[in-house]
């Protein structure tokens, strides 16, 4: 069989540089992303990463890799500093509202899969959390222990930093520099060796209140965050992965620590490309949960926003820089998309795809993507293909299928709007008429009649039949 051709090319920020990728099997894909920890609702932010991340999948589909991708939920495990400090950030959660944790993980990962759908994200293939997976927490750790590269120490397991030739692999930053960024709440842990060292098996520290603990050869206890990611990639993925995804939070200590723990239990390099999403800022800097002063997605519904204009927004801009978020923009991409969807909802699709205009413009488009994924470039794509020299039928084909990355709704969001406005006033019309038979039946008939005319000023004709009463547009 024919290789497949690679043509992809994105930043990889282990060797910094922009590369063409080049999966371990040809033409198949293997994804790991990091997924939300599920202690409170995803903030618009989180969401971009998850938008940017969709983006690569799609893109990775759009030109004929077979992906699979994975992605975890952190339901244990995260404290409230990436450097295994604070407070679980689960059990926060569950004390906030009065739940146990495994109710709040409930409640917040069927929250952030009902945002995904909203903003037209795919469910990565396989989704597994962290408390599924406790005894190859265990595994790996036990391994790391036999292979000399973890340590006990006042009851908890540490990975031991000094063991490996390189620790900082994916960060350009001084080790101090990187300690203080993590820890503005200075707690040493008296217990490590290595200020860097960090903990994959928690059993005395943090223990007191923990609600979620497993046994262990260590004693009872609950895994660290990044073993999760090593652990749960490796059992979906094997032991080489292509990709892994995440904001550029992640990178340190997180990503770092996860590179550390499998190479170290594998004896191999891991994973060949890692992708990171730069952060959506407000005013006052990144948007975090922590802040407690968060925009979420049904924020954005309540004021009016459909879902999807988010979704535009962080398209027109590049994953990789930082991205400001304002209302203003934000209303600025409504309108436009608006126009862009009504634009292609009145072209007539009827009549015959112009078979070269179609792979001429498929081409620019892919190109676009796979050129660090440049999803405004894209975009510009499809508004310079809408304003061709081309037959209707040609653009609205080629509108569904940049569709399959962009997943704008383009060529549906009208009609459903329809529908959607169908349903409500049907909903609306039908109460009417129950309303206005209770008034007959109570022989209140100037209320009856006074229902029927407020229908017929809203273009609604009522008609008492035998089977009961129905209605029609004027
Ligand atoms: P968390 O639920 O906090 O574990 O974060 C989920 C994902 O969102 C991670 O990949 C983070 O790197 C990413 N993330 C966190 N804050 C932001 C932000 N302000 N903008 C973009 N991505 C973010
Ligand atoms: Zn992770």
């Amino acid at each position: 069989m024919k290789a497949m051709e690679n043509k992809v090319r994105f930043y990889n920020t282990l060797t910094k540089k922009e590369e063409l990728f080049v999966p371990n099997v040809d033409g198949k894909v293997s994804m790991y992303t990091c997924g939300p920890t599920v202690y409170h609702f995803a903030h618009i932010g989180n969401l971009r990463t998850y938008i940017c991340e969709d983006i690569m999948e799609k893109t990775l589909r759009y030109v004929g890799y077979d992906v699979k991708r994975v992605m975890n939920i952190t339901d244990v495990g995260h404290l409230s500093s990436d450097a295994d400090t604070g407070e679980d950030k689960m059990l926060k959660g569950a004390k906030r509202e009065h739940k146990t944790v495994m109710e709040i993980a409930k409640f917040y990962t069927d929250a952030f899969f009902s945002d995904c759908a909203k903003l037209n994200i795919k469910t990565p293939d396989v989704v597994e959390p962290a408390t599924n997976c406790i005894p190859e927490f265990i595994k790996m750790i036990s391994g790391l222990i036999d292979k000399g590269y973890a340590y006990l120490a006042g009851g908890n397991v540490y990975f031991d930093t000094s063991k490996l030739k390189e620790y900082y692999v994916l960060s350009n930053h001084s080790e101090e520099e990187l300690l203080v960024g993590v820890r503005d709440d200075v707690e040493e842990d008296s217990n490590k060796r290595n200020k860097s060292d960090f903990v994959l098996w928690f059993t005395k520290s943090k223990f007191e209140d923990q609600e979620l603990k497993w046994e262990s050869p260590w004693g009872v206890g609950y895994p660290g965050w990044h073993i999760e990611c090593s652990c749960i990639s490796l059992k979906h993925l094997g032991e080489f992965m292509d990709i892994h995804c995440g904001g550029v939070d992640n990178i340190f200590p997180h990503h770092t620590n996860e590179i550390a723990q499998s190479e170290s239990y594998l004896g191999h390099k891991w994973c060949n490309y890692w992708f990171h999403v730069h952060h959506l800022n407000d005013k006052t800097g990144k948007m975090s949960k922590s802040k407690g002063d968060f925009l979420t997605v049904s924020l954005l519904e309540s004021k009016g926003y459909n879902p999807l204009v988010y979704r535009l927004f962080c398209l027109q801009s590049h994953y990789r820089k930082p991205l400001e978020f304002s209302y203003e923009n934000l209303d600025n991409v409504a309108s436009a998309y608006d126009k862009l969807v009504n634009r292609i909802a009145s072209l007539n699709k009827d009549g015959e795809v112009d078979k070269e205009e179609f792979a001429a413009y498929r081409e620019k488009f892919e190109a676009a993507l796979c050129d660090d994924f440049n999803t405004s470039m894209a975009i510009t794509v499809l508004y310079d293909m809408l304003k061709a020299e081309i037959n209707d039928a040609t653009k609205f084909a080629l509108a569904e299928s940049f569709d399959q990355v962009l997943s704008l709704k383009l060529t549906t969001a009208v009609a459903d709007q329809k529908e959607s406005i169908d349903e409500e006033l049907s909903a609306f019309v039908e109460s009417k008429i129950a309303e206005r038979a209770q008034a007959k039946k109570e022989k209140d008939f100037a209320k009856a009649d006074a229902i029927r005319a407020e229908l017929l000023e809203k273009g609604i004709v009522l008609k008492d039949t035998r089977e009961g009463t129905v209605w029609s547009k004027a």
